[in-house]
C-alpha cells in the first residue's frame, strides 16, 4: 500500500463523465486525491501504476464487465491489497453476494448517496492515515 502520504488517493474508474467529474470535485474537496479511468482496462493500469488507497468502481464499462475488472485486481499482488468500493447500476449488480465474490469491500448502488458514500470511504483507510 501507499501510506505515509498526505491525502488518500482515490482511484474512480467511471465511464460517464458527468459522474466522473461530480464524483472528483466531491472526493477532492472532502480531502482525497482523484485519480480517473473511463475504462475498466485503463483502471487496471493506473491501479498497479500508482497503488491508490481505494478503487471506486463503475460496475457498468464499455470495455470490460466491471466485476471481471474487480476479479482481475483481486487476483494480481500489485493491487489485490487495495479496497474495491462498487458502484452498481442494474439491478442484477447489486447482489452482494456476486460483488464480493469478484473481490470488492462493498457496493452502493445508484444513484449514489453521496452522503454515504463519504461515511463509507474512512472505512477502507484506516491502514493508509
Ligand atoms: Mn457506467
Amino acid at each position: 500500500m501507499s501510506g505515509g502520504r498526505g491525502a488518500p488517493a482515490v482511484l474512480l474508474v467511471e465511464d460517464n463523465e458527468t459522474i466522473r467529474d461530480a464524483f472528483s470535485i466531491l472526493l477532492e474537496e472532502s480531502g482525497y486525491a482523484v485519480l480517473q479511468a473511463d475504462r475498466g482496462a485503463a483502471g487496471i493500469e493506473i491501479a498497479r501504476e500508482k497503488s491508490p488507497d481505494l478503487i471506486l468502481l463503475d460496475l457498468g464499462l464499455p470495455d470490460m464487465d466491471g466485476l471481471e475488472v474487480a476479479r482481475t485486481l483481486s487476483r494480481d499482488s500489485e493491487t489485490r491489497e487495495i479496497p474495491i468500493v462498487a458502484l452498481t447500476g442494474r439491478a442484477l449488480e447489486t447482489d452482494q453476494e456476486v460483488c464480493l465474490a469478484a473481490g470488492c469491500s462493498a457496493y452502493l448502488t445508484k444513484p449514489i448517496d453521496t452522503t454515504q458514500l463519504l461515511d463509507l470511504l474512512p472505512r477502507f483507510l484506516t491502514g493508509s492515515r
